[in-house]
């Protein structure tokens, strides 16, 4: 028994030595990696059910190694922040995107959604740097949004909403992030004007699994947006069931591995004309 707890201890230690190994090794590569392009932007598609059509792509990071491993966004986001270079990798996002998908976006009228995290955002000028870099990008604001998740509207109320304000006077449109996970969902939207808010994928996923009580607070969440003017987007779709609860529903719009996980630009305009002609 012993033997078998020593043993243990040194699985244990190995694991959280390479987790911490791990970490260190990000800390250490992230600049270099934003200022040479290794974390690029992939796009998945947001799919509108009146329309039947993809409308627009949400913009996601990704970090290839030179290794070819991909280091995911939950790992290296958070490390952005803390090195005060998410606004570099914002950026260069923008600037990526802008090049591969602003003649095609142009063209379809399609929306880019960008993530922004609460550093950003309470930014005092992060609306007019924001607006400034899509002007150098040549992408036109009413083909862009921001997507702001409910703890980062938490953080500092008055402020992320002078800032929204902001944003949608310059034409950007904003939506709510892992709307209904944030704990005052509702009193916010008294106040606050955004055009979407997206639904966090825990109500979606609940769906198809016989919870009522999760159904009728869906439905009372659309109902109540589509009173207040705003649209609902659906995230995490991943079944045929889900999918058509929402549309019973009247969700405006979803996104989800059902249809796509997010793409490489080429083919994410593979997969938006294929889903069009259908
Ligand atoms: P998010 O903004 O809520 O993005 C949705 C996440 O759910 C993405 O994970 C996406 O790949 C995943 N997803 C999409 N459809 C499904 C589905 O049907 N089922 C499941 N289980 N998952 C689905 P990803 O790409 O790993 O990103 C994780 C988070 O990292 C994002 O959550 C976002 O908060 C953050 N993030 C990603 N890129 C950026 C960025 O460029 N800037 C900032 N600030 N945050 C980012
Ligand atoms: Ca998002
Ligand atoms: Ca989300
Ligand atoms: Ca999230």
């Amino acid at each position: 028994a012993k033997h078998r707890g020593g043993n243990q201890f040194l699985f244990y230690s190995a694991e959280v030595g390479a987790q911490f190994f791990e970490k260190s090794d990000i800390e250490l590569h992230l600049a270099d990696a934003i200022r040479k392009g290794d974390i690029f932007p992939k796009f998945q598609p947001k799919i509108d059910l009146h329309q039947g059509t993809v409308i627009g792509g949400e913009i996601l990071a990704r970090w290839q190694r030179a290794n070819g491993e991909f280091i995911p966004p939950d790992k290296f986001i958070a490390i952005a922040e803390q090195q005060h270079q998410i606004q570099a990798l914002s950026a260069s996002l923008i600037w990526q995107s802008s090049a591969l998908a602003g003649n095609h976006v142009r063209a379809h009228s399609l929306t880019l959604a960008f993530n922004v995290s609460v550093q950003e955002l309470l930014e005092p000028k992060f609306s007019q740097q924001f607006s400034a870099t899509l002007a150098k990008c040549g992408l036109s604001p009413e083909h862009c949004e921001i997507e702001i998740t409910e703890s980062c509207l938490i953080e500092n109320f008055a402020q992320a909403k002078s800032c929204v304000d902001e944003l949608r006077q310059l034409g950007i449109k904003v939506a709510i992030d892992d709307f209904g996970t944030g704990f005052c969902s509702l009193n916010y939207l008294r106040s606050l004007a955004v055009d979407t808010i997206k639904l966090d994928r825990s109500f979606v996923g609940e769906l198809d699994v016989d919870n009522l009580n999760n159904m009728i607070v869906v439905k009372a969440i659309i109902d109540l947006a589509h009173q207040l003017g705003i649209k609902v987007l659906a995230e995490g779709v991943e079944t045929q069931t889900q999918l058509a609860i929402l549309k019973a529903l009247q969700c405006d719009e979803v996104q989800g591995f059902y249809f796509s996980p997010a793409l490489a630009w080429q083919d994410f305009c593979q997969f938006a004309s294929q889903f069009n002609a259908e």
